[in-house]
């Protein structure tokens, strides 16, 4: 297993997130990254290596170039301090230019703020999924993009839910020149930036498994009735869960959503991998165990396709390296 760690990532650290008005620590910390990174690098079976630089455009064949050009001028106008949207469109809008406007326009929450060094970090992430998607395509079997900040909330042209760029869908679409592309996300949360980009696609299944959105964040998408539109229709699943499941409970689910992979037939595998569906992640919501990772690693990897690990969610920061460490294990048995 080749492990990709954006070293980048350090350096974007927003202090809060705005909830109910009320300012308070983020949880997507550098940290979570600096845990995971040193529990694997010295697991065997595995090597670290440093992102390479890629062309701006596989970002910005999942996302608008307006879009790309506002999150690097918008950090440069921002500097170190980290900036918020407070208005957000409504019906009937015209093009804008004001700054206030711009960052309502290309957010949709108050959790995903802009500073000088989010642009850098940003794109680092997005070169580790590509680092990872062509090592995979040149024929090592998988590699693992440690990517900070998190990408699948990322729509087209749209921040939110910690995330900037898509990674996993820079990576799927990457591949997607090859061969079928499957992307399975295990994060708690529903990846509706993967959703939205590529709902009407056939060449990539997304599969997500998450708490179900009526209960938690992302609230608007996820249900199980959204299943792509034109030619992507069948080509989009959603398995929401209960608050509270269990291992016992979400195997099952897993399995199924194996099988809909398989009769794809895909030639690549794309997995979001959260682990805020851990029974002590603070703002999961669902009751998995650190041994299910295990199984949940090694189920998806009796799939026996070449695949690129994106990181995505997991806020428990006591928790992490072991649950990764037991993830990957399983994952290379
Ligand atoms: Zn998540």
């Amino acid at each position: 297993m080749i492990i990709v760690y954006p070293s980048h990532h350090v350096r974007h650290r927003p202090p809060s997130e705005i909830f109910n008005g009320e300012s308070e620590p983020h949880a997507e910390v550098p940290e979570r990254i600096e845990q995971i990174h040193a529990a694997l690098r010295d697991m065997s079976g595995v090597r670290v290596t440093l992102p390479k630089r890629f062309p701006l455009s596989w970002i910005e064949a999942v996302h608008d170039r307006a879009y790309v050009s506002y999150v690097a001028e918008a950090g440069r106008l921002a500097g170190s301090t980290y900036m918020y949207p407070s208005v957000f469109p409504y019906a009937g809008h015209g093009e804008v230019s004001n700054p206030i406007a711009l960052r309502g326009q290309y957010a949709f929450d108050l959790y995903t703020p802009v500073s000088s060094t989010t642009y850098q970090a940003a794109c680092g992430s997005a070169m580790a999924a590509l680092t990872a998607a062509s090592l995979v395509r040149r024929g090592d079997i998988h590699a693992y993009a440690l990517c900070r900040p998190p990408g699948h909330h990322a729509e087209r042209s749209r921040m939110g839910g910690y995330c900037y760029f898509n990674n996993a869908a820079i990576a799927a679409n990457y591949l997607s020149h090859r061969g079928k592309v499957v992307l399975l996300d295990i994060d708690v949360h529903h990846g509706n930036g993967s959703q939205h980009i590529f709902y009407e696609r056939r060449d990539v299944l997304v599969v997500n498994i998450h708490a179900d959105p009526s209960e938690k964040f992302p609230y608007f998408s996820g249900s199980a009735q959204e299943t792509g539109v034109g030619k992507g229709i069948g080509y989009n699943m959603n398995f929401p869960l209960v608050l509270g499941t269990t291992d016992e409970a979400y195997h099952p689910v897993l399995q199924q959503a194996v099988r809909h992979i398989e009769k794809y037939a895909p030639q690549y595998l794309v997995v979001s991998v959260g682990y805020d569906a851990h029974i002590d992640d603070p703002i999961g919501g669902l009751r998995l165990s650190t041994d299910y990772y295990r199984r949940m690693a090694s189920t998806i990897a009796s799939l026996g396709l070449p695949t690129v690990l994106v990181q995505e969610g997991g806020y428990n920061t006591g928790k992490l390296a072991t649950v990764a460490k037991t993830f990957v294990s399983g994952f290379m048995q």
